[in-house]
């Protein structure tokens, strides 16, 4: 990887999304040597990127790249690597580019979609996990309805006009929401041939409620949002399968569809090396203590999505959201410097700022600790905290510019095949 060694202990950080940029800002200028590793150069904004599928954002705007974050910082080295595999007992990181040697490692790699084992379903459906993701889906959407220009046979034809979001989070109510609008707004204007009234949009949920880590009224507010805007939402019902054209569920209810987006689970991005059962909880997370030490493991440490830390208040770790990541990620900065120093660490204490999600134009809901409100005055709360957290003064202006221009407008302009999407070669690419 041709770097060299310094007199101060070397860092080996292996992820640049908000738990790793997190603890590298606290690193900051340290007596440490800092070695930032990730597959991509760029730090991906996730909770915009359904807008991206949906023509609303273009990838660029909620991307930034890794080495513009840590460009004044003086004792830092990133190198574009895919991590492949890690020796704890020689303390060494083998990735495609080569392999380096470390004082602490940090895991900060983040979560991958969970097919639960179902390989035919992980073969047909989309994920949105990543920018790649997000544009095939932007793709595949805009194919389907080039598509069913083509064809004669009606029900062909309702198959590719029809969406079946699976996983009732907010993912899967956000995507929904998108293509409601997309539906109402803008396919009537550009496919005037199509009767695109017959598109329908299925948001699926296992369980009996959508958003169920927010409180009732979130949950109720955003299924009658939904419903407003013409999406069918079933509860209680759990898909079994989907063979690319027809996904079947527990019961005798099918969905013919072309497109299918997975939703519905996450599981921790792990390494080989540190993939072992007794390192790890059912999630494919990593066990950490409360100052983020991966139990059992001298000097690594793990945080954001891929940690697990069970505490009273969070028996099964903390939410896979990007609050705990940032968090972790600063609080083990400091406990990073306290141990170089021969200081007592102190333990990660979540300060949970509370939850929201959109569902569409003025519509949003939002849970803080004490005030749980939904509406037009929660969707101006909900753009207000996403631009904030959004990475770059250039992005946040550019993705407030589209907003206003997209509510004015009632437009989403980055509707573009710029790659066409191909299922048979595309699935693995990320
Ligand atoms: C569609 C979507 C919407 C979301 N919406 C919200 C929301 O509204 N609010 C919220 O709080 N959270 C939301 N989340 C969750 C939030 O984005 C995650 O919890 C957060 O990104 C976790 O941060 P992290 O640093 O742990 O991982 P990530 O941000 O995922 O970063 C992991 C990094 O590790 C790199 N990496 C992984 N494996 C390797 C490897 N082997 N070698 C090298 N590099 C590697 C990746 O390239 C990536 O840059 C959403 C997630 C998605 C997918």
């Amino acid at each position: 990887m041709n770097i060299s060694r310094t007199s101060f202990p070397r860092i080996v950080i292996i992820g640049g999304g908000f738990a790793g940029v997190s603890l590298a800002k606290k690193l900051s200028n340290k007596e440490v040597q800092v070695v930032l590793l990730d597959k991509h150069n760029y730090h991906t904004f996730q909770p915009l990127l359904y807008q991206v599928s949906t023509g609303g954002l273009e990838p660029d705007s909620i991307a930034y790249p890794i080495r513009k974050i840590l460009k004044d910082y003086h004792n830092f080295i990133f190198r574009l690597a895919e991590v492949k595999e890690i020796d704890t007992t020689t303390k060494n990181v083998m990735t495609n580019i080569g392999s380096i040697n470390y004082d602490f490692l940090v895991l900060a790699t983040g979560s991958e979609t969970n097919f639960f084992g179902n390989v035919e379903l992980e073969k047909h459906s989309m994920a949105m996990k990543s920018i790649i993701q997000s544009l095939n889906l932007r793709s595949l959407i805009l194919e389907n309805f080039e598509q069913a220009l083509l064809t004669d046979d009606l029900h062909e034809r309702d198959a590719l006009m029809n969406f079946v979001i699976v996983g009732g989070g907010p993912t899967g109510v956000e995507l929904a929401g998108a293509l409601a609008e997309i539906k109402k707004g803008i396919l009537p204007k550009d496919y005037p041939d199509l009767d695109t009234r017959r598109a329908q949009i299925h948001l699926v949920q296992s369980g009996p409620r959508i958003l169920k880590e927010m409180s009732e009224k979130a949950s109720e507010k955003a299924e009658e949002f939904l419903e407003g805007l013409g999406v069918q939402v079933w509860k209680e019902t759990r898909i079994t399968n989907y063979d690319g054209k027809i996904a079947t569920t527990m019961t005798d209810l099918i969905f013919e569809t072309a497109t299918l987006v997975w939703a519905a689970g996450v599981k921790g991005a792990l390494i080989k090396g540190m993939d072992a059962r007794e390192l790890t909880v059912p999630g494919n997370r990593l066990k950490v203590n409360q100052f983020n030490q991966v139990e059992g493991v001298e000097d690594v440490f793990a945080i954001g999505d891929i940690a697990c830390m069970v505490t009273p208040e969070y028996p099964i770790g903390h939410p896979m959201m990007a609050q705990p990541a940032m968090q972790q990620g600063a609080k083990l900065g400091e406990n990073l410097i306290k141990l170089l120093e021969n200081k007592p660490l102190d333990p990660f204490e979540y300060k949970d700022k509370g939850s929201m999600a959109t569902v569409g134009r003025n519509k949003a809901v939002v849970d803080l600790k004490n005030y749980k409100f939904q509406g037009v005055f929660a969707w101006f709360v909900w753009m207000f905290v996403h631009l904030f957290f959004l990475i770059g003064f250039r992005n946040r202006m550019v993705v407030f510019v589209n907003w206003v221009y997209n509510y004015i407008r009632f437009d989403r302009e980055a509707r573009l095949i710029i790659r066409p999407y191909n299922k048979d070669y595309s699935r693995f690419e990320d």
